[in-house]
């Protein structure tokens, strides 16, 4: 997606700080860090949004839920906090799904 910021840093069109990478997937770290430890989570396939996802996605999405532990333990996490929105109403801003891994810094308010 041309116009897809995600889609961007996933080419190199944007910079950020990446965390880990492979074939599927993409974690760099949120430019406004809500904890201490805030990561996203990307696939390198463009689906907007949860509400867009369909059974064919259901091997990648549960290979970016199946990494997120490694990932958190990498980053130093013993526990963490995983969120993905969905839709305008939902708190969405950009639309390419995304997991939001959050941690650190003791007990998160909710
Ligand atoms: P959401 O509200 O779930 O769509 O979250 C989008 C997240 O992307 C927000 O937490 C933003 O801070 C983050 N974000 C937006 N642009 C960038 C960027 N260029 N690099 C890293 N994180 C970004
Ligand atoms: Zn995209």
């Amino acid at each position: 997606m041309s116009d897809c910021i995600f889609c961007k840093i996933i080419d190199d069109e944007i910079p950020s700080s990446k965390v880990y990478e492979n074939e599927q997937i993409l974690v760099f770290k949120d430019i406004a860090p809500k904890a201490p430890v805030h990561l996203l989570m990307i696939p390198k396939k463009h689906i907007p949004s949860l509400a867009e996802v369909t059974a064919d996605d259901s091997d990648l999405l549960g290979y970016m839920l199946s990494k997120v532990p490694e990932i958190a333990k990498t980053a130093g996490l013993k526990g963490f906090r995983t969120i993905i929105n969905t839709g305008k109403e939902g708190g969405q801003i950009v639309f390419h799904i995304h997991i939001h891994i959050l941690g650190g810094g003791g007990s998160l308010p909710f």
